[in-house]
């Protein structure tokens, strides 16, 4: 199997451009800039069937393809690294060990997007990611691939790295963009959308790391290459974190549409000590849970759309028949109870009623009322929000109390005898 994201992740110091350039680095960078015009750029990224890694799944070029060449404002691309989805943990890999191909993505993004200024918002926590991607950009520098009239060309480019404070909604585009003007990180009502008012109210690109890292390859290799490499409108390979109760935990690059099954049997080694499989979350906490029937889905956005969940970020948290899926749904709960931001009266309020009611329900304090409410807690918060993290709420916790009712029956039920 071809590896593309983590082509180089085995090599010694990969993270520094002397090892970068002698593997072909910035080479697609330079094709882009001298050889392609920005619309060649993104149809190739189009044809390439490139799509949002960061959870979204929306086709990476047609999202360029937004924003207006003919408004006069600045254009900006920013960079969405701040990595807060629990079960994920894949973007720090690419700043640590391949920083400079991500550098180069950025490149040529902004190239074909009419930018000159890219805005990287990384995890505060990623210290070691934070200090790896400086000393690369400062290489970058030094050696005229970023900076002024970039590799003897018209283009000039800065990147500005920027840590976050450690909010989760910060991840949500728009607070992100909040908070790298300097603001509290709320979501801002669509539309606008970022593509017309986006940073500093110019039209702004936002893209998540992954997903930049996989540009200068498809510029390298062609789209061709790259769509084949996956499946069916979800070109290339993706990143999946897998964590849990499985042998082998970590990060595996595979083929959009590799079934759930294979990664959790035969790339992550099965589950831990031989037990059998209860559930697994698909795509970061946010995506609604699968039971061992449903494994054999392809991981991709499509099929797990079809099935009522979603790929979201790449995180797979494995559950094995040990899990009490109560205590599972509250951690959950005390999550998104925590992290809402509290604009929206549903998810503030309703967020934390859903939690309070699940705890009670899991320290035998709880009563069928509160089982029988807790659909309707749920399903009022989902759709009647500013962001999608009240979706997150409705969809993620739903299908706890939806597919293991009988837990949360008996909990009541041992609780009332
Ligand atoms: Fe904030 Fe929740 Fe509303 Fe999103 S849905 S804006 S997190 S209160």
């Amino acid at each position: 199997m071809e590896k593309v994201v983590t082509r180089h992740f085995g090599i010694e110091n990969s993270q520094r451009l002397e090892t970068y350039l002698q593997h072909g680095g910035y080479e697609a960078a330079r094709k882009a800039l001298k050889e392609m015009t920005p619309v060649a750029v993104i149809e190739e990224v189009k044809k390439a069937n490139l799509r949002g890694l960061g959870g979204a799944g929306f086709p990476t070029g047609m999202k360029w393809s937004f924003i207006p060449a003919a408004n006069p404002k600045p254009k900006y691309l920013v960079v969405n690294g701040d990595e807060g989805e629990p079960g994920t943990f894949k973007d720090k890999y690419i700043f640590e060990r391949d920083p400079h191909a991500f550098i180069e993505g950025v490149i040529i993004t902004c190239y074909a997007i009419g930018s000159h200024k890219a805005y990287v918002y990384i995890r505060g926590e990623y210290e070691k990611s934070i200090h790896t991607l400086r000393a690369a950009i400062a290489e970058a520098y030094a050696k005229n691939y970023l900076g002024k009239a970039v590799m003897g060309t018209a283009f000039d480019i800065d990147i500005v790295v920027h840590p976050g404070a450690g909010a989760y909604i910060c991840g949500e585009e728009t607070a992100l963009l909040e908070s790298l003007e300097g603001k509290k990180g709320f979501p801002r009502l669509k539309p606008p959308f970022p593509a017309i008012v986006g940073l500093f109210g110019c039209p702004t690109v936002i893209n998540n790391v992954e997903t930049i890292a996989c540009v200068g390859p498809i510029i390298a290799k062609g789209a061709e290459w790259y769509a084949k490499l996956g499946c069916e409108k979800n070109g290339g390979n993706r990143l999946f974190c897998v964590s849990g109760h499985v042998n082998k935990p970590g990060v595996y690059e595979l083929p959009n549409g590799t079934t759930l099954r294979e990664i959790i049997y035969d790339h992550a080694g099965g589950i831990l000590n031989g037990k059998q499989l209860k559930a697994v979350i698909p795509g970061g906490i946010s995506a609604p849970l699968l039971t061992p029937d449903q494994i054999d889905v392809k991981m991709d956005f499509d099929s797990l759309k079809a099935i009522g969940s979603m790929a979201g970020s790449g995180g797979i948290i494995v559950m094995d028949e040990t899990t009490d899926m109560v205590w599972a749904a509250m951690i959950a709960a005390r999550f998104y109870a925590h992290e809402s931001c509290g604009q929206c009266s549903p998810c503030r309020e309703g967020s934390g009623w859903v939690y309070r009611s699940i705890k009670r329900i899991y320290h035998g304090e709880g009563r069928m009322t509160d089982l029988q409410n807790l659909p309707g807690i749920v399903n009022n918060i989902g759709g009647n929000t500013i962001c999608a993290f009240g979706d997150a709420v409705t969809m993620s916790i739903g299908s706890y109390v939806t597919k293991f009712r009988h837990e949360f029956e008996s909990k009541i039920k041992e609780s009332l005898t």
